[in-house]
């Protein structure tokens, strides 16, 4: 993520300033200052009836070719769940019903800075799954059975996932 050199409204080049304890990119003309905060992402680790998860391999960077769960960017306005389940819709065609939060996440992405991942876990209401662009492809895989999940955030999810299952099934 580079940093913004001129001002977005008024066009001047931003100067380095000191301002609540950070560096931060001030305009001088406009005083506009570039806060950078974390992106917002949900993740949906979706199950079927006999407790598979939905894994999609993603036909996009980043992460190119890599088994992972359904998800993205909130859109401004959106509920994180709303955003978690337009994300599942979209990839996948799958509907679905967020059950529970699974956790709340922080990464630093090398292509776009902060990010702060909320996952969920939700029941889908079918099993017709059509895939979208972003994806190679996708299907319902059982916990002992499913492809290798390499990214460490979406491994994470979905063991902290597995484990609260356990847990709650006695
Ligand atoms: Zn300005």
């Amino acid at each position: 993520m580079k940093p913004f050199t001129y001002c977005p409204l008024c066009g001047k080049g931003l100067n380095p300033a000191l301002l609540e304890g950070r560096e931060r990119m001030l305009c001088p003309e406009c005083g506009w200052v570039h806060y950078r905060n974390p992106l917002p992402v949900a993740i949906a680790c979706t199950v079927n009836p006999k407790g598979e998860i939905l894994l999609i391999r993603r036909a996009h960077e980043p992460a190119l070719n890599e088994w992972a769960l359904p998800g993205g960017f909130l859109e401004s306005g959106e509920l994180p769940e709303e955003g978690c389940l337009r994300e599942l819709m979209e990839e996948t065609s799958i509907e679905g019903r967020v059950e529970r939060i699974i956790g709340v996440y922080h990464r630093e992405s090398t292509m776009y800075g902060s990010l702060l991942a909320v996952a969920y876990a939700v029941t889908a209401s079918h099993e017709n799954i059509r895939i979208n662009h972003e994806v190679f492809e996708a299907g319902f895989y059982p916990p002992d059975a499913m492809p290798e999940v390499r990214i460490p955030l979406h491994r994470q999810i979905i063991d902290e996932h597995r484990r609260a299952s356990e847990s709650a099934s006695g």
